[in-house]
């Protein structure tokens, strides 16, 4: 019996360690893809950043040519503010960030970061300006410690411990038997949707960069978690530029300005009590989430008491 056994688990192992290298080849690609769209321009300098203030100036884009996705966006966020952008589902919000990254060129107008259009500076000093927190977080198949670290190699472990304690993830990570050392991704600990975006803000905090991006997670979260997470991002948005892409509006009420896109276009801006007393989009979507929130809440007591 041993004689097939062995074999077959040799098998079984060689199989699991190839599709694992397939996967992390994928992810590579889709890297490399994303960068291989766009280039430098011969004369690309590295960004300066001093006043980080972030322009949207008249921008429109598409993907495809045949359907406009933002028609004319013109926006600003001035040094140290949070800008918070709303709307309908598919109406462009993620889009934004994309263009910021440089993942897209626009197709007319500008975006610039401290009066410098990010098509004229190189990419990679675009992206040490910039902190993304993404919507999901892919984790690299190592430690808690290096995912963290990852946002500023030569952090201290001090410092990578301050920014878990910031991110809220400390007491998490040290409740695991083996704490930052803890191998996360696909060989390890499977994180939760909202522990991975803590993971991603703790090495946002650790990058500390001067202008951030946050796209919030589009799926539901538990308000435990939310308030987690939403303390998190107040900690790394403090005193930075911030655009905050919000899939849900309980955490827009603090923005300096919350802009309401809807078809591509700013249908609403203002803050949170000058767009509820606009009575417009804003307050609708402001209304009917709510009555999901409250409906939700019911839900969760009905099945507490039952
Ligand atoms: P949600 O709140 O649902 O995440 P969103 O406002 O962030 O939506 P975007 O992700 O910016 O929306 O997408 C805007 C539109 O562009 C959508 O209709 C989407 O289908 C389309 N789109 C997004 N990415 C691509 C792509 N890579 N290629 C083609 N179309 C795309």
């Amino acid at each position: 019996m041993m004689q097939i056994y062995r074999p077959l688990n040799f098998i079984g192992f060689v199989y699991r360690e190839i599709r694992q290298g397939l996967t992390d080849i994928e992810q590579m690609f889709q890297l490399l893809d994303q960068d291989a769209e766009i280039e430098d321009k011969p004369n690309a300098k590295p960004i300066k950043v001093t006043g980080p203030v972030l322009k949207f100036n008249n921008v429109k884009f598409h993907y495809d040519s045949n359907r406009e996705i933002l028609k004319g966006i013109d926006f600003e966020v001035p040094a140290g503010k949070t800008i918070a952008v709303v709307g309908p589902s598919g109406a462009g919000k993620s889009t934004i960030s994309r263009l910021i990254y440089r993942f897209y060129d626009v197709i007319e107008g500008s975006v610039e970061i401290d009066g410098q259009d990010v098509r004229d500076v190189t990419q990679k000093s675009l992206r040490t300006a910039v902190g993304m927190v993404p919507q999901d977080t892919v984790l690299f198949n190592d430690t808690i410690e290096y995912n963290i670290r990852y946002g500023r190699p030569d952090a201290s472990d001090e410092e990578v411990r301050e920014a878990a304690r910031l991110a809220q993830i400390s007491d998490f990570i040290e409740s695991l038997p083996d704490g930052f050392n803890t191998q996360v991704g696909e060989r390890g600990l499977k994180l939760s949707g909202g522990e991975k975006q803590r993971v991603a803000i703790a090495r946002t905090i650790l990058k500390s960069p001067p202008i951030l991006i946050l796209d919030e997670a589009t799926s539901a979260l538990d308000t435990q978690t939310e308030q987690e997470i939403q303390s998190a991002l107040d900690a790394v948005a403090q005193d930075r530029t911030t655009l905050v892409i919000a899939h849900r509006l309980s955490t827009v009420v603090n923005a300096d300005e919350i802009i309401v896109l809807r078809d591509g276009k700013i249908a609403e801006r203002g803050n949170h009590e000058g767009l509820l007393a606009q009575d417009g989009l804003y307050a609708q979507m402001w209304n009917r989430q709510r009555e999901v929130d409250e409906a939700g809440e019911r839900l969760r007591k009905a099945r507490e008491t039952a």
